[in-house]
């Protein structure tokens, strides 16, 4: 556990030394029964709070308890309009403490202050827009077909499971809760071991919003334990998750033996394409933003850059210079645009990767280093790293890195972007970058991409579905219809025959 203590220019220096959190057992504040651990502020090293995490006997209870909750609390019977206004305090209630969660999640990660910002506003977002889709949502008339007026209706699952990964744990938390209780579920969420605050802070706001005792239960601990536990549970209906993909192939195999749906969002090695039409000032700043905005610890990083050859040596030499003056340090400060990676480990991990790059061939353009000075030897600091020389079918090409790392490699013609573009196991988003609508349009169709960019890159809306194809997921999450992810399809045959079924009444 770390001895380093928290720099006294932090916001939050004050309110550290007291930070020993319970966990949330379906309303039941309580002390974890699992192992005691600490989560620590990748910047410097410094603890941010300790705590017990879930046991698998607390995540039974709460599942349990969860259900019990659905069945008599009347969350699930409540009318929609009754639902969104609860949802709709709960939004007000995260806009409320705006600076001080983004500060906390801030530490939980290691994000610059100005990203988790908007990733608290787009929090309160989900939930504001979620309680207008709960509340607007309209069940089908479906046409009439014989003597029997037909039509489609919705009800609630009952218990959602929703696991999250570390990297952006308030925008992806809310993303599930939000849905899965306007829909009328109870939700019991199992954040990232090393990421637990933002869960159990939206818990409490959830609470003091009026969401019913025992409908939101936050489960920090083991994937091992709590999250293997979550997924086989019969009274859980539905997994909702977000993280790698050999996690999520496995949780889809225990939902096929369950008969449960399940939803998937998992990595990606995102192509982003730079056309010899471009403008390079956009693309430029696009590309950098797209793979070195959130350490590149982002499932859509545009991590694989495609540039045409007649441009590339110009768009390289601009892309190195940007990359080398992005400015990597204190996530405290406002003008910081990359901060630490998350963990000591999933440092070594990135620096593998790109230790294996250069094994096979690669050529170091820009990174491949660990930034010094102004304290950053205390943190998981990894400079902003590109890559040439390599061919798309390489590992570091193909192969999930999660960090800073960008590979680069130049194209011929369209049919050459296309196919190579194509080539991964992966297909989540992907970026295009061009002056000319015909051909920005014939490449997006093209891509295989769950969401593509055309002229800007990692730009979000909750209004959009979103989610991957192949080992990138399942499922959609966002969207007006999102919350019907949440919901059981019924249809109802209302008979209008004035006289017995012919057969019964022979
Ligand atoms: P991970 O798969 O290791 O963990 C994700 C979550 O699953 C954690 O809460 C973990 O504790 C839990 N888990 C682990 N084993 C489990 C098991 N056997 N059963 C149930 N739950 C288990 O992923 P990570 O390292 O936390 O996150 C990084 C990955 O997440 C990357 O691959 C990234 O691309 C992906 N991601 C995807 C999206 C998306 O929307 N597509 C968004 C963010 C991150």
């Amino acid at each position: 556990m770390s001895t380093t203590t928290a720099s006294p220019s932090d916001p939050l220096a004050a309110e550290l030394p007291r930070r020993d959190l319970d966990i949330c057992v379906a309303g039941q504040w309580r002390r974890g029964r699992g192992d005691r651990y600490a989560s620590i502020y990748p910047a410097d090293g410094s603890i941010s709070a300790e705590l017990n995490a879930a046991s698998a006997d607390d995540t039974a209870e709460a599942i349990e308890r969860a259900h019990q909750a659905f069945r008599t609390s009347g969350w699930a019977s409540a009318k929609p309009h009754e639902r969104a206004r609860v949802l709709h305090r709960v939004a007000e209630g995260i806009r409320a403490r705006r600076e001080v969660l983004a500060q906390w999640q801030r530490r939980d990660n290691g994000k610059p202050i100005a990203e988790t910002r908007a990733l608290v506003d787009s929090a309160a977002g989900t939930f504001q827009f979620m309680a207008a889709a709960c509340e607007t949502l309209e069940d089908q008339l479906t046409p009439q077909r014989g003597a029997h007026l037909t039509m489609s209706v919705h009800e609630p699952m009952g218990v959602i499971g929703a696991i999250t990964p570390w990297n952006s744990p308030i925008a992806s938390e809310a993303q599930k809760m939000a849905p899965a209780l306007a829909a009328g579920n109870a939700v019991v969420v199992k954040p990232a071991e090393i990421t637990p605050l933002m869960a159990l802070e939206l818990a409490r706001i959830c609470d003091e919003a009026g969401v019913p005792k025992g409908m939101v239960s936050v489960l920090p601990g083991k994937g091992s334990v709590v999250g293997d536990l979550l997924v086989k549970h019969p009274l859980v209906k539905r997994i909702s998750f977000t993280g790698g993909t050999t996690t999520g192939r496995r949780i889809a195999h225990v939902a096929a033996d369950k008969m449960m749906s399940v939803a998937l969002e998992l990595g990606g090695k995102s192509p982003t394409m730079v056309l010899d039409d471009a403008d390079l000032d956009h693309a430029v700043a696009g590309v950098l933003y797209g793979i070195f905005s959130s350490s590149g610890e982002s499932c859509i990083a545009g991590s694989r850059l495609f540039v045409h050859k007649r441009l590339y040596a110009e768009f390289m030499d601009r892309l190195v210079a940007g990359a080398k003056a992005l400015r990597v340090g204190d996530p405290v400060s406002e003008r910081t645009q990359m901060g630490p990676l998350v963990s000591v480990a999933h440092r070594a991990s990135v620096e593998g990767y790109v230790t294996r790059g250069l094994a096979d061939g690669g050529r170091l353009l820009a990174g491949g280093f660990r930034p010094e000075g102004e304290g950053r030897e205390r943190g998981c600091y990894y400079a902003p790293t590109v890559i040439e020389g390599l061919a798309n079918h390489q590992s570091i090409c193909q192969e999930e890195i999660f960090g800073p790392v960008l590979v680069a490699l130049p194209f011929d013609d369209e049919d050459d972007l296309l196919a190579q573009a194509n080539h991964s196991v992966y297909a989540l988003a992907a970026g295009i970058w061009t002056r000319d609508y015909k051909r920005a349009w014939r490449i997006a169709r093209a891509v295989q991409a769950g969401t593509v960019w055309i002229n800007t890159y990692k730009q979000f809306s909750i209004a959009t579905p979103f989610g991957g194809w192949r080992d990138s997921g399942l499922g959609r999450e966002k969207g007006r219809l999102g919350i019907l992810e949440y919901m059981e399809q019924k249809s109802l045959y209302w008979g209008l025959n004035d006289t017995p079924l012919p057969w019964a009444a022979a």
